[in-house]
């Protein structure tokens, strides 16, 4: 060999290609395919990001406490387990980072998350698609899937773009009937749209490999500022955070 190579898998990954901005002769486009918030940015915060402005010179601090504070009191949960990022899809990559890896598979569902499978290949693992009954995902197929190779489950919840969600048994089924070491992943990037779901939350507080993602990015219209958080058992945020960078 005549020149350094990366790790393997690493040059299977599809480089990731957005979805279109523009449509020509047609001025006021609507972009649908990053779900970005048509309404824009709240006023509130925009006031906060400017006011922020003059302080730009300081790292900020290193663990997140004043907005894992102000999640927790709004969802009542515990602050000490949540853990911030940029994006949630920088969690999805301390989760591959983690937990993922070569022997071990990973788990998605045909219209999950392109994110999950990048950073699953990133970190080497294999990845095992399972398909979606009529754009469900498909709790029995997953179940099936499952072999002592699993390591983690990846599951939009609302999915995107399919828009559907699985049931509250379904979900608790497919957690009854998962190992206790492989990490269930709920991703509820839209769980702010379906009244009285909390995400997965209740999953989590219930179970020891539950692990659930949020994101400032949709429905607060933040998309720009990059902030995502996860809430799970402690001794996986302890885990994350040791992969985490400081002022991520
Ligand atoms: C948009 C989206 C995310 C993450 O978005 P971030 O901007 O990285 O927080 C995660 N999961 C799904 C299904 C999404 O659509």
């Amino acid at each position: 060999m005549t020149q350094p190579q990366p790790q393997p898998g690493i040059l299977d990954i599809e480089l990731y290609v957005g979805g279109k901005s523009s449509v020509q002769g047609v001025r006021d486009i609507l972009k649908l395919s990053s779900n970005e918030n048509p309404n824009g940015p709240p006023a509130s915060a925009q006031q906060a990001l400017a006011e922020a402005a003059s302080t730009l010179h300081r790292y900020p601090s290193s663990d997140h406490s004043g907005l894992r504070a102000a999640l927790a009191e709004l969802h009542g949960l515990e602050a000490q387990r949540i853990i911030c990022g940029c994006g949630s899809d920088e969690l999805i990559s301390f989760l591959c980072q983690a937990y993922a890896g070569p022997e071990v598979d990973v788990i998605h569902t045909e219209h999950g998350f392109l994110m999950y499978r990048l950073y699953a290949m990133a970190a080497g693992a294999r990845l095992v698609c399972v398909p979606e009954a009529e754009r469900h995902v498909d709790v029995e197929a997953i179940l099936s899937a499952i072999t002592p190779r699993t390591g983690m489950i990846f599951i939009a919840n609302p999915g995107n773009p399919t828009g559907t969600k699985i049931s509250d048994e379904d979900l608790a089924e497919l957690i009854a009937k998962t190992p206790k070491t492989v990490v269930i992943v709920l991703d509820g990037a839209y769980a702010d749209y379906v009244e009285g779901w909390d995400g997965g939350a209740r999953f989590v507080e219930a179970h020891d490999n539950v692990v659930m993602l949020r994101t400032l990015s949709k429905m607060y219209g933040l998309g720009g500022l990059r902030v995502g958080w996860g809430y799970g058992p402690q001794h996986i945020i302890d885990v994350l955070n040791r992969v985490r960078g400081p002022f991520n």
